[in-house]
């Protein structure tokens, strides 16, 4: 499919602090400098911006002037409903005041969406969870989380909602944990417009088959986004996509092939030591080479060896159309 579309968080071109290196991994830049070298990635076409823009006070509209001038457009806004205010949670914060904060800041977050035309706003309830046994009610938190994502999904009808979940961190335990938890929540709330943004590494992270989340996610209706990394399966490593399970990934796009799921194919990674328009660039190099593969990978074949769930005959089906690939 050669017309396949991708795009990054555009924090994939910020830099980087963590709790040893508090100066952080380099200069701070802001959303423009980042979108200036997103611009420097040759085959991205979208990316996810962070909401409120980072690094300095802009308008959308210089926003707008600085993708227009590197030829990108926007997919996502993420409202940053996880930094210190939320501590405590957004939807899920014991008070009611700093709930209703993260309210207004993704309603604020559903404008932009407008303005830019996106597909989306991102919600990754990162602080939504606990730490410790017995720290929370667990109904109260679940009712708090689904009844936040609701009221927004209902007021805003025009936009589309997507929860990208995950395991933990930085909450120790999220709300939102898995893929099974976030579809009967998002079943639950019963709008049309709330959907996943599955992040492979998440998946991973969570000792899910992406593959096997991918199918469920589309036979509810619910895979609206995706984004793809790599990691060793114990932390939300962010490494460059295809660098450890690129068989695993390679069933997650047949998936998405397989059942015409045509949206863009996304990265989410963290380059904190490594030049991020090489790592992009290496990326996408890969997710190319994946989808030569799913041009030439033998369906029919493919099909017959799953009819008898003959493990060695499909794999090596599949390994066969991946490793030709490159
Ligand atoms: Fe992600
Ligand atoms: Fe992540």
């Amino acid at each position: 499919m050669s017309n396949q579309r991708y795009g990054a968080g555009i924090w994939h071109f910020a830099t980087y602090v963590d709790r040893y290196a508090t100066d952080g991994y380099g200069p701070p830049r802001s959303v423009i400098e980042a979108i200036d070298i997103a611009g420097q990635v040759k085959d991205l076409s979208v990316v996810d911006i962070n909401y409120p823009y980072f690094g300095g006070e802009f308008s959308k509209e210089q926003i707008k002037v600085a993708l227009d001038r590197n030829n990108l457009s926007v997919i996502g806004i993420t409202p940053e409903i996880y930094t210190r205010e939320f501590a405590k949670g957004a939807f899920t914060n014991p008070d009611a005041g700093v709930r209703r904060r993260a309210h207004e800041l993704i309603t604020e977050a559903a404008d932009q969406v407008r303005y830019f035309g996106a597909d989306y706003v991102k919600l990754w309830p990162g602080q939504d969870g606990w730490d410790y046994p017995f720290q929370v009610d667990h109904g109260t938190l679940w009712k708090h989380s689904l009844d936040g994502v609701g009221q927004l999904a209902s007021e805003n009808p025009d936009v589309k909602f997507v929860i990208e979940y995950k395991p933990r961190e930085p909450r120790v335990h999220m709300s939102f944990d898995s893929l099974s938890r976030t579809l009967l929540g998002i079943e639950k709330i019963g709008l049309p417009n709330v959907g996943i943004l599955l992040d492979f590494g998440h998946a991973l992270f969570g000792g899910e088959s992406a593959a096997d989340s991918a199918q469920m996610a589309i036979d509810y209706g619910r895979l609206f986004g995706m984004d793809v990394n790599d990691n060793y399966r114990s932390w939300d490593d962010d490494l460059v996509a295809g660098s450890l399970h690129p068989i695993e990934l390679f069933e997650f796009f047949y998936v998405l092939r397989k059942n015409k799921w045509e949206g863009v194919w996304q990265l989410d990674q963290f380059p904190f030591r490594e030049d991020s328009v090489a790592t992009a660039t290496h990326a996408i190099d890969f997710l190319k080479a994946a989808g030569r593969g799913l041009d030439v990978l033998d369906i029919d074949a493919l099909k017959e060896a799953q009819s008898k769930h003959d493990a060695i005959g499909a794999l090596k089906i599949a390994q066969k159309a991946l490793f030709s690939s490159f």
